[in-house]
């Protein structure tokens, strides 16, 4: 970082939390370039006299990591090296009374559907002709798309909707657009992230029809794989599987967080599921698309689960055995309907819970990776680390599940390229594979 009085203009954008806010950060980049300045997102030097920070605010952890963060700059600002200092995101909207009384050395204070602000903040037009366009900060050939902002659902324990408000689809045009624009510029894979994918559409066409989205995305030429991340599972849309079906670069991987398995837990979470149709759903998941890649994400701790719950949850991941699992211990969140119940179990418990779970999927995680020993898979290839190109089946969203790890001592491959690998180890986590030429 340079030394006192820095006025030289670029501006760095720095992202905490979610795809999500990944996307709106690089909207903010996309505008801000699209105004002739010298906008980077996390640039490596870090030495942009105007810093925008884009906060997490979702649960305890998530929200700490974006006031050291603000804080951060907060201790550069003092020093001289930036100039100019702004907070956008959830974090920022949610607390933004607050935040401007604790943290005055913040220039402003934005919420999430303030860009125009912002813009205007920078002195930059917001710049409509620019919708259908994207920078990405993601390698070239993966990229999110964001379908729809905000959610309508009543989850106990989720802040979300206080953050991203109701529901709000992109149009599908739009969304087709990007899309194209993406693939021009090399993205083969999208990765479709909201709230809840399943209500896409719900809202501007009065009909709830991600089905008909896929298939329009799907007819992008350039685009080999399309990933569903983030499907509610009550009323889960089934047409949506036959077009993952019928067609082939849609990847047989659903991402669908149930965060419980029992019908008391579900109700105390408001979830608008039940125990046995939450089962009954998985089945028919699986017997619909056959290998059909499942990740799901529990709640550990949430008030009100037994240690009974805790027991059938547990044997409800040894039963399902999902291909990909994450679990959060649960974060008293104020203004939630779960903040109006009392937080009894202690943080202990909550994490070993967590911990026990996440144990039981490390052992069903191995089983199943052992199980693709002697296998060949169409893998993608992001990026090259420790003498290793790793890569991804289509069974493996970014940043979040397996690798494929491949010796570039003995193999070559071009990153952002699809190659053949045939699989000869595997731990619980990873893929150990040749290229097959
Ligand atoms: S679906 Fe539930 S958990 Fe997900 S963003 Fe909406 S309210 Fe939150």
């Amino acid at each position: 970082m340079k030394t006192k009085g820095n006025k030289n203009n670029k501006i760095n954008i720095v992202t905490l939390g979610c795809s999500k806010n990944l996307v709106d950060s690089e909207q903010i980049l996309t505008q801000l370039r699209g105004n002739n300045m010298n906008a980077t997102h996390e640039a490596a030097n870090d030495d942009a006299s105007i810093v925008i920070v884009n906060t997490c605010g979702f649960i305890d952890n998530a929200k700490q990591e974006s006031i050291d963060t603000i804080l951060r700059y907060v201790d550069a600002k003092n020093a001289g090296m930036v100039d100019k200092l702004y907070v956008t995101g959830c974090l920022s909207h949610r607390y933004k009374d607050e935040l401007e009384k604790e943290i005055p050395m913040v220039d402003a204070f934005f919420g999430t559907n303030e860009l125009p602000r912002l813009l205007k903040t920078l002195k930059a037009n917001y710049k409509h002709e620019l919708v259908g366009e994207r920078l990405i900060t993601t390698p070239a050939h993966y990229a999110y798309l964001k379908i729809s902002e905000g959610c309508d659902h009543p989850c106990s324990f989720c802040a979300i909707p206080l953050m991203r408000g109701v529901l709000a689809s992109r149009p599908m045009e739009e969304l087709v657009l990007q899309a194209k624009n993406l693939a021009k510029n090399g993205t083969k894979e999208l990765v479709l992230i909201a709230q809840d994918l399943t209500d896409y559409g719900k809202d501007i066409y009065q009909k709830r029809n991600l089905a008909e989205l896929l298939q329009r995305l799907s007819d992008v030429e350039g685009i080999d794989w399309i990933r569903l991340q983030y499907a509610y599972p009550s009323q889960f849309p089934m047409d949506v599987l036959q077009v993952m079906n019928e067609r082939s670069n849609i990847c047989k991987y659903l991402d669908m967080p149930l965060q419980h398995s029992t019908t008391a837990m579900l109700k105390h979470m408001r979830r608008g599921i039940s125990g046995e149709r939450t089962a009954s759903l998985l089945k028919e998941i699986r017997e619909q698309v056959p290998n059909i890649a499942i990740r799901t994400t529990l709640i550990a701790g949430h008030p009100g689960e037994t240690e009974a719950d805790f027991d059938a949850l547990c044997q409800f991941v040894e039963a399902t055995r999902f291909e990909r699992l994450g679990v959060f211990t649960y974060s008293h969140e104020e203004n939630t309907h779960a903040h109006t119940m009392p937080d009894t179990i202690s943080a202990e418990v909550k994490q070993y819970r967590a911990d026990t779970l996440m144990e039981i999927q490390e052992k069903i995680s191995y089983q199943l990776n052992q199980e693709k020993i002697g296998q060949t898979f169409k893998v993608l290839f992001d990026r090259k680390e420790g003498g290793q190109f790793i890569g991804r089946t289509e069974y493996d969203s970014p940043e979040v599940d397996n690798e494929v790890l491949v010796d570039a001592a003995s193999h070559f491959v071009r990153l952002g390229d699809f190659a053949q690998v045939r699989i000869h180890d595997a731990t619980e986590f990873d893929l150990y594979g040749e290229v097959c030429v």
